[in-house]
């Protein structure tokens, strides 16, 4: 039987040593900000940008959102992040994503500076990680090392496979895997015989956005698994990449969807906000 990672137990650690450095910070003199830029009325961006607000609260981090209709345009929504940018009472802030159809979020998310970059997905940070600088990281693949290491499982040395290739999770996990020494194969929709190349993992992260599509023959005795995937199942509740319930009996840890890796997406970015807040201008 497999051990369970789980990721609402790591996701209170990082969010208590996070609510620490915030009150340290603000005996200092220095309260931590977090600001959002939420455009239109998409009803997944809305939950989630009202669950971060929670989060931030909780952590004693003060957040703002800047609320926009979808037909604010482009040239608006790039002063604000200049203005963001340069606001020295905000310690980060993050774009909501997807933006409404006619807007284009890639010259916005270039434009936010690295120091404030909460999301790590500007090309900036995304070439400093890989580059070896430091930087913000972004906030699902740190969430998943974090995982990892937080239930003292040692990457170093270790073969590690990702299933998924996107700028948001698989390519920046394969660069925080290779960081910490593990041997690295990135999978993708073009793989040939999949179950071959995951079979071989120590380490199997699935990022593919395919509901259960990771079974029993994806998976060699012993792996440790951490799913990725998250999806909505008709009947309620959430499901994610990863078939647990073939999977499990085979693995030596797998995490859960729900409470595997998405709690760890949202600590992680409370994590970058103090990290930020830390390097800010006041600093
Ligand atoms: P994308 O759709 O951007 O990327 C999916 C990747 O998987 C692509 O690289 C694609 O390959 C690859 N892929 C798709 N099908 C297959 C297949 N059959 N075999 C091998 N590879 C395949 O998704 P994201 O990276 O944004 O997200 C992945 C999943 O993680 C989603 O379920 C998403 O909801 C979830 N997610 C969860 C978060 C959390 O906090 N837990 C946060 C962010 C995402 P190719 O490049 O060739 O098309």
């Amino acid at each position: 039987m497999a051990k369970i990672l789980y990721g609402k137990t790591a996701a209170a650690e990082v969010r208590s040593e996070v609510a620490s450095a915030v009150a340290e910070l603000k005996e200092r003199g220095r309260p931590v900000r977090l600001d959002v830029i939420l455009v239109g009325e998409d009803p997944a961006s809305l939950t989630y940008v009202a669950s971060k607000e929670r989060d931030s609260q909780e952590v004693g981090i003060e957040s703002r959102v800047h609320r926009f209709s979808a037909d604010v345009s482009q040239e608006e929504l790039a002063g604000l992040v200049g203005r963001l940018n340069e606001d020295t009472a905000v310690s980060g802030f993050f774009i909501q994503l997807p933006l409404p159809e006619g807007l284009d979020s890639v010259p916005l998310i270039s434009s936010i500076t690295t120091a404030k970059d909460v999301d790590g997905l500007s090309p900036e940070s995304a070439g400093r990680l890989a580059v070896g600088l430091p930087s913000l990281l972004p906030c699902t693949p740190h969430g998943v090392i974090q995982l990892l290491k937080r239930n003292g499982i040692e990457l170093s040395g270790r073969e590690a496979v990702v299933v998924g290739r996107s700028n948001l999770v698989g390519k920046p996990l394969a660069q925080l895997l290779l960081r910490e020494n593990a041997t690295v194969t990135v999978c993708h929709s073009r793989t040939q015989d999949l179950p071959e190349v995951t079979r071989r993992a120590d380490v199997l992260a699935v990022a593919a956005g395919r509901r259960e599509m990771v079974g029993a023959e994806h998976v060699g005795e012993g792996a440790i698994v951490v799913d990725v995937g998250i999806h909505r199942k008709e009947e309620g509740g959430l499901v994610g990449d990863v078939h647990f319930d073939e999977v499990e009996p085979k693995a030596a840890w797998i995490s859960p969807v729900p409470g595997g890796v998405g709690p760890m997406t949202r600590a992680m970015l409370l994590h970058n906000t103090v990290t930020a807040a830390r390097m800010g201008p006041r600093g």
